[in-house]
């Protein structure tokens, strides 16, 4: 299929730093970030699917696949028709999405995976750390309780990280999330400065 993205994903547990890394990603040329996470957050609260959303985010629950994986193709659509991603040009680095076995399926239709970025820390309490710290920054609902947290950590061993069973495992490679954003960043480019020089190059579209 020669319409699919060329995408990357960030992938890691919550409070591992994908949104972090996901914009400083962005800001480099040939690279467009898009979070799903964001995607939910900018809905108006008092349509359908902004409450909906409300509703599970605030147990720290998932949106439920199909609405997310719909929600998340005519996101993209809107980005490529408003020119701000250009899929000839720019990698698409995909930060909360798929996070679930049955998106992963679903999203292969859409894109064409060329690397995976798997952020991990070898002490998960730092992670919990980290979320509280951002909640109380950023006024998140989501992460200011310690009992939604816990639920999103557990979704996350459950639900998400069996989507990295979904791809070639010479596509997935382990960045340590421990350190300041640039060193993070470094590791991260290490990988996806090849990738992009590649990109588009091997794929007709
Ligand atoms: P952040 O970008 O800060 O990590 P999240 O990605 O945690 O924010 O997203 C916040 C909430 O948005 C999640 O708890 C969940 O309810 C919803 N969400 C985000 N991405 C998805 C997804 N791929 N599938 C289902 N729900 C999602």
């Amino acid at each position: 299929m020669s319409e699919r993205y060329q995408a990357i994903l960030l992938f890691g547990a919550p409070g591992a730093g994908k949104g972090t890394q996901g914009l400083l990603l962005g800001n480099i040329p040939g690279f467009f970030h898009m979070s799903t996470g964001d995607m939910f957050r900018t809905l108006d609260h008092n349509s359908e699917i902004g409450q909906l959303f409300d509703q599970y985010s605030a147990r720290g629950e998932l949106v439920p696949d199909e609405v997310t994986i719909k929600m998340w193709s005519e996101y993209v659509h809107a980005q490529t028709v408003l020119s701000l991603y250009k899929p000839k040009q720019d990698l698409l680095c995909l930060d909360g999405i798929p996070r679930t076995v049955a998106q992963a399926h679903s999203i292969k239709e859409h894109i064409d995976v060329r690397g995976i970025i798997h952020l991990v820390a070898p002490n998960p309490e730092e992670m919990v750390m980290r979320l509280q710290r951002r909640a109380i920054e950023q006024k998140r609902v989501d992460d200011a309780k310690i009992d939604v947290i816990r639920n999103r950590l557990d979704i996350y061993e459950r639900e998400t990280r069996p989507v990295l069973d979904q791809f070639d495992p010479n596509l997935i490679h382990e960045v340590n999330a421990i350190g300041t954003p640039a060193e993070v960043l470094g590791g991260i480019l290490r990988v996806l400065a090849p990738i992009q020089a590649t990109a588009h190059t091997t794929v007709p579209n």
